[in-house]
């Protein structure tokens, strides 16, 4: 994070934020996670079961009610004027992929932190509780399940899903819980999170693309999460043939019935970008049999991935059948057959309108330029949103994008992003819902 103290106007209505203890937790974060390289701190591992003890010691010292579920999601909170009252929730995840950065997940739980810290030194009190929450498991790559620690706090983790074991160890997701100080034979009986009794969760996370790099707004206000439609094992099937004994007539040629269904796709995008909708389509895997294709040989196989995402449910279930026509036509066009394989995928999320209004409220009495706009990737937010909590997420600055080292985030956009949030949930907590 470069640092850029004088960019951010102060502002009395503003309850301080401590920006020191921001800075020293995204220190500590680092020394634990360093890999050489990047950031790893694994799901359920050394790194992210350091970095909660860390979070934890800091909310010790600030006097904060400490509470972990059975799933090891950290609860820390400020109790409010009015505890019959619901909370209000923030926070992110600490966990990285192998060779990340140091920001994503991490700055929404440090922002939360720096704000209770702030406040509690302010000698400011909120109406209700703030809850800072750092949700464990967040990034999928570790153990292949999306938002454990948010699914398990709302009692939707499966028990299947504790048996999935982990990439690195081969562990179970239960041992490495329960080695870590888990209860994971309490995941059919312990408390779980009622949405009722959460006024609002609001996430801070680094954008992970280049839109606000793009439109030189530090702060980003999300609409929505983007749901996803996969096929991550589509197989077109062809005939391995000479390529100069065969005549195109009597080819069934993979290659070319690949390439055509992709472009039929995208050609499907770009006119549906035409009509105003907005929605990604990525093939990112596409290959050959390394064994038996060659130069001289007609491709009999090609392996590939099919990634839509939007948040519109409508357009996910509109490109869905565009998929089955471009099918229907190459397998007629090229006498090949495509298996598309398991359909998975996850649904939209949208994000809450009076949040959003709030949030850029709060950017305009700051003077700070916020932009609207959708999220690609996922977020434990999208968890909330489908359990029924208001949610609303705020996105900062950030170059390089992210899931690699190199995740670049200027101190000043950090500090923009947490007095917004902090602004938000002042407003929030003198307002009776
Ligand atoms: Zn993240």
């Amino acid at each position: 994070m470069s640092a850029n103290k004088d960019s951010v106007p102060e502002n009395d209505t503003v309850p301080m934020i401590d920006i020191d203890l921001a800075r020293s937790l995204f220190d500590e974060f680092h020394a634990i996670g360093f890999d050489g390289l990047g950031m790893t701190r694994a799901s359920y591992d050394v790194g992210e079961n350091a970095a909660h003890a860390c979070l934890e010691r800091v909310a010790g010292m600030l006097g904060l009610e400490i509470r972990r579920d059975w799933a090891l999601n950290l609860f820390m909170t400020l109790p409010g004027r009015d505890r019959s009252r619901p909370a209000m929730f923030v926070g992110s995840h600490v966990d990285t992929v192998p060779v990340g950065g140091n920001f994503d997940g991490a700055a929404g739980v440090i922002a939360g932190m720096a704000i209770l810290s702030g406040w509690i030194k302010a000698g400011f009190r909120p109406l209700c509780d703030v809850t800072v929450m750092a949700i464990r498991a967040e990034e999928s790559v570790w153990f292949p399940v999306s938002y454990i620690g948010s699914k398990a706090a709302f009692g939707l983790l499966t028990e299947e899903s504790l048996a999935v074991t982990q990439r690195v160890s081969g562990r179970t997701l239960r041992e490495h819980m329960r080695a870590s100080g888990g209860s994971p034979e309490a995941f059919r009986t312990a408390q779980r999170l009622d949405p009722h009794q959460i006024r609002c969760f609001v996430e801070l996370h680094i954008e992970q693309g280049p839109v606000l790099i793009g439109t030189g707004t530090p702060l980003g206000i999300v609409t929505g999460i983007c749901g996803s439609l996969r096929y991550r094992h589509a197989i077109m099937r062809g005939a391995y043939a000479h390529s100069g004994a065969t005549p195109r007539a009597f080819r069934k040629d993979a290659v070319m019935a690949t390439a055509d269904f992709m472009s039929t796709l995208q050609q499907k995008w770009i006119e549906i970008e035409a009509e105003g909708e907005e929605m990604t389509l990525t093939f990112g895997v596409c290959h050959t049999d390394a064994d038996q294709a060659d130069f001289s040989t007609i491709a009999g196989q090609v392996d590939f991935s099919v990634d839509v995402r939007s948040r519109d449910h409508a357009l996910l279930a509109r490109m869905d059948s565009a998929i089955h026509d471009a099918r229907a036509k190459v397998e007629k066009t090229y006498g090949v057959a495509l298996e598309l394989g398991p359909k998975t995928g996850s649904e939209p999320a949208l994000m809450d309108a009076a949040l959003q209004q709030g949030l850029r409220e709060s950017a305009e009495a700051l003077g700070v330029s916020a932009y609207s706009m959708p999220s690609g990737a996922g977020h434990d937010s999208a968890l909330f949103a489908a359990s029924g909590v208001p949610t609303a997420m705020i996105f900062v600055r950030n170059k390089n994008g992210s899931h690699n080292p190199y995740e670049a985030m200027d101190e000043v956009d950090f500090v923009a992003g947490v007095k917004v949030l902090s602004d938000f949930l002042r407003r929030q907590s003198v307002e009776p819902a």
